[in-house]
């Protein structure tokens, strides 16, 4: 008999997949029933390191292995709190979306097709949400990671790697991984007291640069830092890079979406003028996991900086391939996911006015949460709060300054190993912070009590 990997029984196959949907939902419909993270058993590490399977164990078999053992051991990110990292939560939709993106298993390089025509109008709404050029370039891909690295590719194209590029020392970590494959030559910058790139120094450094007959060429901004959530000065700092002929990459990895918020719009003032923008989509946009975007007003350079033209990808007049492989002369894949009906679906659903009112209340519950935590008399709130990141430890008088530290890295593991919630950590000007970012369109405002409470139960039995 010839051999596919279709179902044998489709029947059979069917009924499994709409049990399997099933299970999808409710695991989701039902995730605050179950703890934000547990430790992983040991009965799942040891079925996890099962020896390569060479004999079939069929769909089912295999499907109930990822509900025994996968399923219920995640890191926590669907939770309504969880609030670790910047991770979004995603929804039913997505879900679905994935699915239907898998069913129909498109190769988004380009062709002639209609999901290349759904991702061309993500990035047309993209453009518009973020008030980019109607002629603007843009391309989805992974993570903010690949599309900030991108976006600096595009700006350092033909650029010696002696050219210096300039960050504030709280940009993401993404910016050593790009150093390192682009050879960039980093100058950092000191941030404010807010966190903020210290535009004074700044302008002192590239004044030094050019005196000594280095090349300034790239001004890399945060809009929402990773640790606090500061914005860089962004329309300052548009301007300072038209006077100095500088290109300015914005990386807006979750805080870009605040733009579409007219009360939070005032915040990232000049974010439009980027010469290039890298965002998350799986971040405040809640579409699954992986989807970033970036866009740039120079569509040329951006093509240019990775288009490429193998014989077996010439356009041909008509057919499949004629246009080409537009998005795969954008990016670094080749062969792309179709990560643009998520982001398709979810905005039709949903529209821009919902996706925002969940933007605006993420805001709001985290600077009402800081508020509370900032009146506490045993609590200590360590940044200013611009957006949705909330960075503030556990103080009560009883406890000496020397023992903060060790007592809230204590806190924090004991929090996530209670299930109850889960935040992570920092370091700010040397002292351990406790960092709640809220993505999280599950959430509510009892959660964040609830947190509150659960850190102060824990924090009595802590000397
Ligand atoms: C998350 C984040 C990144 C990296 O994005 P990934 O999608 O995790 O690769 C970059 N910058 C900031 C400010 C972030 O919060």
């Amino acid at each position: 008999m010839t051999k596919s990997l279709d179902p044998t029984d489709w029947p059979a196959f069917r009924a499994l997949g709409h049990r399997l949907l099933d299970e999808m939902l409710d695991h989701i419909e039902h995730r605050c029933d179950s703890p934000v993270w547990r430790p992983l058993p040991a009965t799942t590490q040891a079925a996890l390191c099962a020896p390569l399977p060479m004999e079939p164990q069929g769909e089912a078999g295999a499907c109930a292995d990822f509900l025994a053992h996968v399923l219920p051991y995640p890191s926590g990110n669907t939770h309504p709190r969880f609030w670790g990292w910047v991770q979004g939560a995603g929804t039913p939709l997505g879900v679905v979306a994935d699915m239907m993106a898998s069913a129909m298993n498109p190769n988004l390089a380009g062709f002639q097709q209609a999901p290349a025509l759904v991702e061309a109008q993500v990035l047309q709404w993209m453009t518009e949400l973020m008030e980019f050029p109607a002629d603007a370039s843009g391309v989805l891909c992974s993570s903010g990671t690949m599309a900030n690295l991108l976006g600096v590719a595009v700006a350092m194209k033909d650029r010696p790697s002696s050219a210096r590029v300039y960050c504030s020392e709280q940009t993401h970590g993404w910016v050593l991984k790009a150093a390192g494959l682009l050879r960039l030559n980093v100058c950092w910058i000191p941030a404010d007291g807010d966190y903020r790139i210290s535009v004074a120094a700044l302008r002192q450094a590239i004044a030094a640069d050019r005196a000594a007959g280095l090349q300034p060429a790239c001004v890399v901004a945060s809009a929402g830092t990773v640790n606090t959530g500061a914005i860089d000065p962004l329309d300052t700092l548009a301007r300072l890079c038209a006077a100095e002929s500088l290109w300015l990459h914005v990386d807006g990895a979750f805080g870009a979406l605040a733009y579409l918020s007219p009360a939070l719009r005032p915040l990232l003032a000049g974010l439009p003028r980027a010469d290039s923008l890298a965002f998350d989509l799986h971040k405040w946009f809640s579409a699954p996991i992986d989807c970033a975007c970036l866009l740039t007003r120079h569509a040329a350079q951006h093509r240019a900086t990775f288009a490429s033209t193998p014989s077996y990808m010439v356009p041909t007049e008509r057919g499949v391939l004629a246009g080409g492989v537009p998005f795969a002369d954008l990016g670094i894949d080749l062969t792309r996911s179709f990560k643009a009906l998520k982001v398709w679906l979810s905005l039709k659903a949903y529209g821009v006015r919902h996706h925002t009112a969940v933007i605006e209340q993420n805001v709001r519950d985290a600077q009402e949460f800081a508020a509370a935590i900032g009146a506490h008399a045993d609590f200590e709130l360590l940044a200013p709060v611009p957006l949705n990141v909330v960075c503030f430890r556990y103080a009560p008088a009883r406890l000496s300054q020397d023992r903060l530290d060790a007592v809230n890295h204590e806190l924090l593991l004991r929090l996530q190993e209670s299930g109850v919630a889960v935040l992570s950590s920092t370091t700010l000007r040397g002292q351990f912070a406790l960092r709640l970012a809220n993505v999280n369109h599950r959430s509510r405002p009892e959660d964040f009590e609830l947190l509150r409470e659960t850190l102060l139960g824990i924090g009595a039995h802590l000397a």
